[in-house]
């Protein structure tokens, strides 16, 4: 399909792209580890202790400001080196199952890891949301979810395995790579990218699956992710969405430092023990202890509270006035979320005034409480739409979806 074609109203271009065959190889990658981890690796093979730093420091440039992807393209380093490198690792990007642009500019990627000491190989989706001066990227962190909330379609696929760090950090450098947003690499034609320099601003862990339920992989991935020698994404710039695994809401704080989102969804224990499991370990007060102890909050560094709304279910001004209460003194913004209806679920989406309604309240109490709405279409039609049609979303409207879900996180400035 032509870059014209896939940019007609409405279309979505597919484009399954050749698989590079290097991809099935068993070797290790280095991407993803950690310097040390890194260096030993390295050591292992031979490189000597007092080279080490130096080529963990060339090797980082490579990947993560150059983001080449082929070891012969390392220009200043000795061939024999390249060539052990080569006989020993990998630094292959994921194979890409397929691509869809659709004609707002939202990408989408459905991308094959190959098993390589992982578990089985496994299809993720990676999400890209240009919109004027960002780039967000949605991320994913398991395939499946342990966690069975009770609206989310996910929370019915059982969970494959944990995504690691490798696997993380590779949606952002593919990301990149079709976007053309490393050093002397071209943009698409007709792709529609933020204005600044870079193609993809922002990250949000709002992919598949519960981050803190794979907080080493997670962690290790994010720091690289905004380590200031190489991809250097600043932490304001990162959201982290949880569901609420408070002990790892803690470490997140102290040990990865990046923005907070937190699946509310209800605010007194009873309905959020339905909504949301994880509550009966975790209940709100403990929940919310965590969050206002979370690091350097302040009007300009805010957590972010998910809130889907639930016909008749969480939707009350009642239930406004409690949020109210319950998140006294953080520092907070709440995104409302229409529900998002999907085959088999008995939830549908609140009224569009009784959403109004509910965001006017919490407006009033002093917080910003966004709706958020599909890109390009009426909330209204796609609501409606939805109900009528009710079986099945079209690829189009859950990208469109998923886009409206991603967009607006992170503070803007550095
Ligand atoms: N597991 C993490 C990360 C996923 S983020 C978490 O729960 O925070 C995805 C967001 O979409 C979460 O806030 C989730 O609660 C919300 N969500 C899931 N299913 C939804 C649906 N059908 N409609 C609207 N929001 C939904
Ligand atoms: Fe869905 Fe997140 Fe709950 Fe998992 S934790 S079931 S991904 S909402």
């Amino acid at each position: 399909m032509s870059v014209t074609e896939a940019f007609a109203p409405g279309a979505i271009a597919k484009k399954p792209l050749v698989a590079n065959p290097d991809l099935f190889t068993s070797k290790p990658s280095l991407i993803g580890l950690t310097r040390p981890q890194m260096a030993k690796a390295l050591h292992e093979k031979g490189v000597p202790e007092k080279q080490l730093r130096m080529r963990v420091n060339q090797l980082w440039h490579w990947l993560y400001i150059r983001g080449v992807s082929d070891f012969d393209a390392m220009t200043n380093v000795a061939k024999d080196m390249r060539e052990m490198l080569k006989e020993h690792f990998t630094i292959a990007r994921p194979e890409i199952v397929e691509e869809q642009i659709s004609n707002d500019g939202t990408r989408k990627w459905l991308l094959r890891f190959p098993s390589r000491g992982a578990g089985r190989p496994v299809e993720i989706e990676t999400v890209y949301i240009p919109e004027e001066g960002r780039g967000t990227l949605c991320i994913s962190s398991q395939v499946g979810c342990t966690l069975t909330c009770s609206f989310c379609h996910t929370g019915t696929q059982k969970l494959v395995r944990n995504l690691t760090a490798e696997e993380i950090l590779s949606q952002l450098l593919l990301a990149r790579d079709r976007l053309g947003d490393f050093p002397g690499a071209d943009t698409p034609p007709g792709a529609f990218v933020p204005t600044g320099d870079r193609k993809v601003t922002n990250i949000v862990m709002m992919g598949m699956g519960e981050p803190l339920y794979n907080f080493d992989s997670v962690k290790t991935a994010l720091l690289i992710a905004t380590d200031g020698d190489g991809l250097s994404l600043s932490k304001r710039r990162v959201t982290l969405s949880t569901s609420g695994v408070v002990p790892e809401i803690y470490r997140t704080g102290e040990e990865i430092g990046v923005m907070l989102a937190i699946s509310l969804h209800a605010v007194r224990d009873e309905l959020r023990d339905m909504l949301v499991p994880i509550n009966k370990k975790y209940p709100l007060k403990e929940l919310l202890d965590a969050c206002r102890a979370y690091p350097s909050l302040s009007n300009a560094r805010r957590i972010t509270f998910e809130y889907v709304m639930l016909k008749d279910v969480n939707d009350s001004l009642e239930d406004a006035k409690l949020m109210v209460q319950l998140l006294k003194g953080i520092p907070a913004k709440i995104n409302l979320i229409p529900f998002n209806p999907w085959p088999g679920t008995n939830y549908q989406c609140s009224d569009w005034a009784t959403i109004e309604k509910f965001a006017d309240f919490i407006n009033a109490a002093g917080y910003a409480s966004p709706i958020r709405t599909p890109r390009g279409r009426d909330i209204l039609a796609a609501c409606g739409q939805l109900k009528s049609e009710s079986e099945r979303m079209r690829k189009t409207e859950r990208l469109a979806f998923e886009a409206m879900m991603i967009a607006g996180h992170g503070e803007d400035d550095d």
